[in-house]
């Protein structure tokens, strides 16, 4: 069964607000084995969004509205429905009390234009609002199901888990489904399709997406079969051969990061870990802290952006970034065994690098980051060239860094 998703509201248009309800709805559907075909957003145009909940019915089964339903003359939602359907809209003066009753409860007076909430298409049941004034509305015809329900977020969300998931389960789909979720760091989106698109465009049953942000790929691999077995056998079976062809590349079957990761890592091994940062400024730290109970294993961090931070706080020798400079494997050499020594770690790791736009010399260009690991088998300084901006390059930094912690603990 297919559904499309109509979000209303003319500020949807504007480059400051982004349509979320559409991303809840999704999810919600898709684990019930709907899947979302279309979804569009329509400014606060009554024709045009009665042109469009007319195109959406013709063709699915299932049709959700969000937004439009709020009191003021610009919230269209229900005269545009009427329109598409061809049918009035019945007044019910029960929903008026309902509201008349919060704004008592505020100590407010209800305004006259709130009357327009208490419209109801005919024929459409309503669903309750338990978090504002609006109630959503559900209507069925022969020809599908055309769901309108309010905007904001904190009152979609429940009215939708409440009262539509019942309703929805009663006309579930044939298929059963099953995702796998797989997250790969250190190859770019381009390789990971190249090698893995022979082995999933071999197996039409599985549904394969791949979402990309720098140095983390996610991929899903959602199969569809007629039981629910089936459908985990399926995808198992295809994420079994992905995994053989991108090997330890794949950090997690779950829906974890990679810091997550290392913190399971560092925790079972009873390990710990200092860094010093330079060019990431603190990042790695961050994204390390980010992770409830990380003071199991992180010691501490320090930020050595500047030669007198890393000769005077960690002791690097002045003359090795005289001779080698700042951003070099010696100094990342130093920098990662001087953490270590201080923080009495079983690990400490460097990172320096030119994140530019400034600061790139001929021997180093931007972009040229060494990190440094420093355990009780001695130091190793991996070198990266990283292509990017600013921003680019130090989350690039901090995810190779802590790849390289999850590789050395592994
Ligand atoms: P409305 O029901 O059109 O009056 O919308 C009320 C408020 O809900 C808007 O100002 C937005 O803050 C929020 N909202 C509406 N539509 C969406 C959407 N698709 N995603 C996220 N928030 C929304
Ligand atoms: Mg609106």
């Amino acid at each position: 069964m297919t559904a499309e998703i109509i979000a209303v509201g003319s500020e949807l248009l504007t480059p400051q607000r982004v349509d979320t309800n559409s991303l809840f709805l999704t999810r919600r559907l898709n684990e019930r084995g709907i899947e979302v075909v279309r979804k569009t957003i329509v400014g606060d145009d009554r024709q045009r969004l009665a042109a469009e909940i007319r195109q959406a019915r013709g063709s699915s089964r299932v049709v959700i509205m969000t937004g439009g339903l709020g009191p003021t003359l610009d919230d269209i939602s229900r005269e545009a429905a009427s329109d598409a359907l061809g049918r009035g809209m019945a007044f019910h003066p029960e929903i008026l009390e309902g509201i008349e009753a919060l704004f008592r409860g505020f100590k407010r007076k209800m305004a006259d234009i709130n009357r327009r909430q208490a419209y109801i298409l005919e024929g459409a049941e309503v669903l309750h609002n338990d978090n504002g004034t609006a109630p959503g509305q559900w209507f069925e015809d022969d020809e599908g199901i055309l769901v309108l329900l309010p905007g904001p977020p904190r009152e979609l969300e429940p009215l939708f888990e409440k009262q539509c998931i019942p309703r929805l389960e009663r006309l579930k789909s044939p298929y059963e489904y099953h995702t796998v979720s797989l997250r790969v760091v250190g190859v770019s989106e381009s390789e990971v399709d190249q090698r893995i698109a022979p082995i999933y465009s071999a197996e039409s049953r599985v549904a394969t997406t791949i979402l990309s942000a720098p140095g983390d790929i996610q991929i899903h691999l959602r199969a569809r079969a007629s039981s629910a077995e089936e459908a985990r056998k399926i995808a198992e079976s295809l994420a079994q051969k992905v995994e053989d062809e991108l090997g330890t590349s794949i950090y997690t079957r779950e829906d974890e990061t990679l810091e997550q990761v290392v913190a399971q890592l560092y925790c079972e091994r009873g390990a710990t870990l200092a860094v010093a940062e330079s060019c990431t400024g603190g990042l790695l730290a961050q994204r390390i802290t980010s992770v409830p109970g990380s003071s199991e294993y992180f010691a501490g961090g320090f930020v050595t952006y500047s030669d007198g931070a890393k000769t005077g706080w960690l002791g690097v020798d002045a003359a090795t970034i005289e001779k080698h400079g700042a951003v070099s494997r010696e100094t990342a050499a130093e920098l990662a065994r001087a953490v270590r020594q201080k923080a009495g770690a079983s690990v400490g790791v460097s990172i320096t690098g030119v994140a530019g736009p400034t600061g790139a010399t001929e021997k180093t260009p931007r972009g040229t980051v060494f990190v440094g690991l420093a355990d009780d088998a001695g130091v190793e300084v991996t070198q990266l060239h990283l292509g990017g901006d600013r921003h680019r390059v130090r989350v690039l930094a901090a995810q190779t860094a802590l790849d390289l912690l999850r590789r050395r603990v592994a």
